[in-house]
């Protein structure tokens, strides 16, 4: 197959993807070129994950690691009188979304002949590349904000990883990270754009979960906004191939306390505006500084989706209620619950529309935190 190639939306430098890259010489990020059109036809049936789309991926057709990641559960519940789909991307190898990236991303790195690596997270991407990590066998070592729920900590060690807190804000990890890159390879999902590579089987999954048909809405909780990239590229496959005739409306979902993309969405901007960030139960999505917001907003703009901000106060009654429905997620998927009170109310989306509501992490990472938000007593 051809070698994937980068490019630099900063001063437009091309590279190819045949050895381990995070960003340009520039010091700006890069993105994958624009994929190829996908097809059903290319669908391999028989495997139950991702890789039932190898031929759409970047990568090599067979995975060295691969943990049973992708084709997770698409679920119908009612809530407020509309039935709505909830895609169970906390059901991954390690309880989140992130697998589906981390996957695709260390089998792109293992062949290109990566050493160790580290990375920075709030806990679940973290949790993820340490355990994809240590089944590939390669070390690795990630720095945490000090105050991340210690379940996410715990995970993290357990696959071997060394694990460095690091006290202060979520952008003080990443300098942490940062300052390390001359020791090991900074294998950031933040940075490495063949994270956004393996998001992207998302939107082919769902098309297939709806039989091969496109919803009206996504709700996605967003920090960095990975999930919407990934939408976004998925479908612009699947528009491309002749699959599908239409795109959903992306809803990127974000705490109020801490929401860049709110915060550019709002002053109709296309790029980064300065906001002040509180701290947020949503950890997970706590993203004071994303690295791509231009890309994340077009993607929002273009699909007539949006930016959801929601308040402390509604994460609460939101984590109760999908409890009540079967699912036991963290604070930050809460905030798609959340979001769709809020949308269903407004009247933004309706109950005769499609709606898939993303599910992005277990609750099984942050049970201390959901006993407090609840009023659950302990012992
Ligand atoms: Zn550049």
């Amino acid at each position: 197959m051809t070698i994937a190639s980068y490019h630099c939306p900063t001063c437009g430098r091309v590279y190819l993807a045949d050895r381990p890259l995070w960003r340009c010489d520039c010091g700006g990020h890069l993105n994958l070129m624009r994929g190829r059109a996908f097809g059903r036809d290319e669908i391999i049936t028989a495997n139950a994950s991702l890789w039932r789309y190898a031929a759409a991926l970047a990568a090599p057709g067979a995975p060295r690691v691969s943990l049973g990641e992708g084709w997770t559960p698409l679920v119908l519940r009612n809530w407020r009188g509309a039935a709505i789909h909830f895609k169970l991307e906390s059901q991954m190898p390690t309880g989140s979304f992130k697998d589906r990236g981390t996957a695709v991303m260390l089998n792109h790195l293992l062949e290109v002949g990566v050493g160790p690596i580290h990375e920075d997270s709030s806990g679940n991407a973290g949790a993820s590349i340490a355990t994809y990590a240590a089944a590939a066998g390669i070390p690795c070592r990630i720095y945490v904000p000090a105050a991340a729920p210690r379940a996410k900590l715990v995970q993290i060690a357990a696959s071997g990883a060394e694990v460095r807190p690091i006290p202060g804000t979520r952008q003080d990890v990443s300098e942490a990270a940062l300052g390390a890159i001359d020791e090991s390879f900074y294998a950031s999902h933040n940075w490495q754009p063949f994270f956004i590579e393996g998001t992207k089987t998302l939107a082919f999954e769902l098309w297939e979960q709806l039989g091969f048909r496109v919803p009206d809405n996504i709700l996605v909780p967003t920090g960095y906004g990975s999930n919407i990239l990934g939408l976004e590229r998925g479908f612009d496959e699947l528009e491309r191939g002749g699959e599908i005739a239409a795109r959903p409306r992306l809803f990127a979902v974000q705490a109020a306390n801490c929401a860049a993309f709110a915060a550019a969405w709002s002053a109709g901007a296309d790029r980064f505006v300065p906001f002040a960030a509180q701290p947020t139960v949503a950890d997970g999505i706590a993203t004071p500084k994303p690295v791509r917001v231009a890309e994340v907003l077009t993607a929002l703009r273009r699909s007539r989706g949006g930016v959801v901000a929601v308040a402390e106060e509604e994460i609460a009654p939101a984590l109760a209620a999908l409890g009540r429905r079967g699912f036991f997620v963290e604070p930050t998927a809460a905030t798609a619950g959340a979001a769709l009170t809020r949308l269903l109310s407004d009247g933004t989306i309706t109950a005769d529309q499609t709606t898939v509501a993303v599910l992005t992490g277990s609750g099984l990472k942050a049970a201390d935190r959901i006993g407090e938000l609840l009023g659950i007593a302990a012992g």
